[in-house]
C-alpha cells in the first residue's frame, strides 16, 4: 500500500463517509491508508468511526482511523483532504430560506435563475464559503502539497473561490454525470460513449454516440418526437432526468441537460408550487419545491437515525452484514458491502494520482481556456483523464446557445456571489435583488437584508472562530 493520510472534514456525513471508506477498502494500493475524521458533531463522527472500523474488518483491509477535533489536525500531514461539511447544517439552510420567504422571496433569495438546488446556496452561505477558505488556507500553510477535494456544495463557487484565492491543488467533484445512464437506459442503448461539459449543476451532454461513432442524439430526437413526456410520473422528487423540463431545455438550448442541471432551469418552471408540479411532476414538483425538499430532509434525518441505531448494534457486537431496517437503507448498505465501487469519484481519483493508473473523471477546475468560449477565472466541470498529477482535458465544445443563454448568466451569478462574500458587501446582494422578479420595492429589499444578513454575518463569524 501507499500509506496515505486522508483527512475528511464533515466526516459525520455518514452516507458519504461510508462510501469513501468502502471504496478505500476496495483499492489494494489504498487499503492501508490512515483516515482522519473531523466533524463538529461528536456523536455523528463517533458513529461513523464505529461503522468504518467494522467495514474495514469486513473487507479484510488495513485502514486505520482517528478522530481529530480541529481543521488543522485533519490537514497537517495529510496527502488528501476531502471536504463534505455543511456549515450550519440543514437547519441553517431552512432558516435563511424562511427569512427570505417572510419577505416575499419564494424558496429564499438564493433561489435564482439557473440556481434552484436547495442545498446550493451562494448568496447567504457566507459560513460555508468561510469554511472552504479556512480549510484551503490551512492546507496552504500546513500541507502545501496536499490535494483538496471539494464534495460540499456549492462546488462551482467553492472551487472558483479557493482556486482564485489560494495556490493549493484542488478539484471539485459531483456525481451528477451518472444521470447520462438514465438517458441511455431510456433509449435502450447499453454501449455508448459520452462526454459532459459546462459548470457544476450546469452540465450538458456534449458527446453521445455508439462505440463505432454513430451519433446517439438522433435517437434522442426520435424519442422527443414520440415520447409523451407531459405524462411523466416521477418515482421520487429527484427523478427528473426525463421530466418535461429536461426535454424543454433540450429543445431550447440544443443539448441535453444532465443531472442537477435539470433542477437549474429558469423561473418558468419554478415560479410557484403549482408550476413546479406541472413541470417536474406530481406530487412533489421536483426536489426543490417545499414538498420535495421536505421529503429529502426527512429522508436525511431518517438516515442519521438509522446510522445511530446501526452504530449501537455494532457496539453491542452485531456484524455489519447483519444490519437491516426493511427500508431503502438496506439497498444502500448492500451496495457498500458489495465489490462494486460507489460511483463517487474521490477514491478512484486518489488512486489515479498516487498509483498512476489512468482514470477518466468529471472534474471541477478553473477554466483557463479549457472551454474556449467561457471565462478563464471560473470553475468549469469537464471530462479529464488523470494519471499521476497530470490531467488531460478532453476537448469540449459547447454551442453558443448554451453558453450565452445558460452558462454565462450562471457564471455571472457565481462571480457576483463571490464578490459580495469576499467584500462582505450587502449592497451587492441588494443589487442582485433589485433585478429579482420577486422584488416589489426597495423597502422590501432593505428590510430583508437587515434581518437576513444579521444572521448570515453571525454564522460566518462562528466559522471564522472555529479551530
Ligand atoms: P450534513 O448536514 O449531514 O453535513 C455533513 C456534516 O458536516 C455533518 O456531520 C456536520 O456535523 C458537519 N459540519 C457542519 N459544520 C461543520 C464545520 N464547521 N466543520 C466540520 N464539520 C462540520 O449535510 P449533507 O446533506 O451530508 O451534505 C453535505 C454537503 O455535501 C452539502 O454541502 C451538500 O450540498 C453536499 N453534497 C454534495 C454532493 C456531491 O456530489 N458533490 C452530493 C450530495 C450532497
Amino acid at each position: 500500500g501507499t500509506g496515505l493520510r486522508i483527512g475528511i472534514i464533515g466526516a459525520g456525513s455518514a452516507v458519504f463517509s461510508m462510501k469513501i471508506v468502502s471504496d478505500l477498502c476496495k483499492f489494494p494500493s489504498l487499503s492501508d491508508s490512515h483516515v482522519v475524521l473531523m466533524d463538529v458533531d461528536r456523536t455523528r463522527v463517533e458513529n461513523v468511526l464505529v461503522l468504518a472500523k467494522e467495514l474495514t474488518k469486513y473487507f479484510n483491509a488495513k485502514l486505520k482511523f482517528s478522530i481529530v477535533e480541529t481543521i488543522k489536525n485533519a490537514v497537517e500531514g495529510s496527502d488528501f483532504v476531502i471536504n463534505t461539511a455543511l456549515a450550519g447544517g440543514h437547519g441553517y439552510l431552512d432558516l435563511v430560506r424562511s427569512i427570505g420567504e417572510k419577505h416575499g422571496y419564494y424558496r429564499g433569495i438564493d433561489a435564482q435563475n439557473f440556481n434552484f438546488v436547495s442545498d446550493y446556496l451562494n448568496l447567504t452561505n457566507w459560513n460555508q464559503l468561510t469554511l472552504f477558505l479556512k480549510i484551503a488556507r490551512t492546507i496552504e500553510k500546513y500541507a502545501p502539497n496536499a490535494w483538496y477535494l471539494q464534495a460540499a456544495n456549492p462546488v462551482m463557487e467553492g472551487t472558483t473561490l479557493v482556486s482564485t484565492q489560494t495556490g493549493i491543488k484542488m478539484v471539485g467533484f459531483c456525481h451528477g454525470h451518472h444521470a447520462v445512464e438514465a438517458i441511455a437506459k431510456f433509449l435502450g442503448v447499453s454501449e455508448y460513449e459520452w462526454q459532459v461539459g459546462g459548470v457544476n449543476h450546469g452540465i450538458w451532454l456534449t458527446k453521445f454516440r455508439t462505440k463505432d461513432g454513430k451519433d446517439l442524439y438522433k435517437e434522442v430526437e426520435k424519442a422527443l418526437q414520440k415520447t409523451r413526456y407531459e405524462e411523466f410520473k416521477p418515482s421520487n422528487p429527484f427523478d427528473d432526468q426525463l421530466s418535461p423540463v429536461a426535454w424543454e431545455m433540450y429543445k431550447l438550448y440544443g443539448l441535453f441537460p444532465i443531472g442537477d442541471t435539470v433542477r437549474n432551469s429558469t423561473w418558468k418552471y419554478h415560479r410557484d408550487l403549482q408550476t413546479k408540479i406541472k413541470w417536474y411532476g406530481a406530487p412533489w414538483g421536483g426536489a426543490d419545491s417545499e414538498i420535495g425538499w421536505k421529503w429529502y430532509v426527512e429522508e436525511l434525518s431518517r438516515v442519521v437515525g438509522v446510522i445511530d441505531m446501526f452504530a449501537k448494534m455494532v457496539r453491542e457486537g452485531a456484524k455489519i452484514n447483519e444490519l437491516k431496517t426493511g427500508t431503502q437503507i438496506d439497498d444502500y448498505l448492500k451496495e457498500i458491502l458489495s465489490e462494486k465501487i460507489s460511483g463517487e469519484q474521490h477514491v478512484p481519483f486518489i488512486n489515479s494520482v498516487v498509483s498512476k493508473v489512468p482514470g477518466r473523471f468529471v472534474v471541477n477546475v478553473l477554466n483557463k481556456g479549457k472551454i474556449k468560449n467561457l471565462e478563464d477565472d471560473v470553475a468549469v466541470e469537464i471530462c479529464a483523464t488523470v494519471c499521476g498529477e497530470k490531467f488531460e482535458y478532453e476537448e469540449t465544445h459547447i454551442p453558443e446557445r448554451v453558453v450565452n443563454w445558460y452558462l454565462k448568466p450562471r457564471i455571472l451569478l457565481a462571480k457576483q456571489a463571490i464578490d459580495a462574500f469576499l467584500n462582505k458587501d450587502v449592497r451587492l446582494i441588494a443589487d442582485i435583488l433589485e433585478r429579482d422578479p420577486r422584488t416589489k420595492s426597495t423597502e422590501q429589499v432593505e428590510k430583508l437584508i437587515a434581518e437576513l444578513y444579521t444572521v448570515v454575518r453571525q454564522e460566518a463569524e462562528k466559522v471564522e472562530q472555529q479551530e
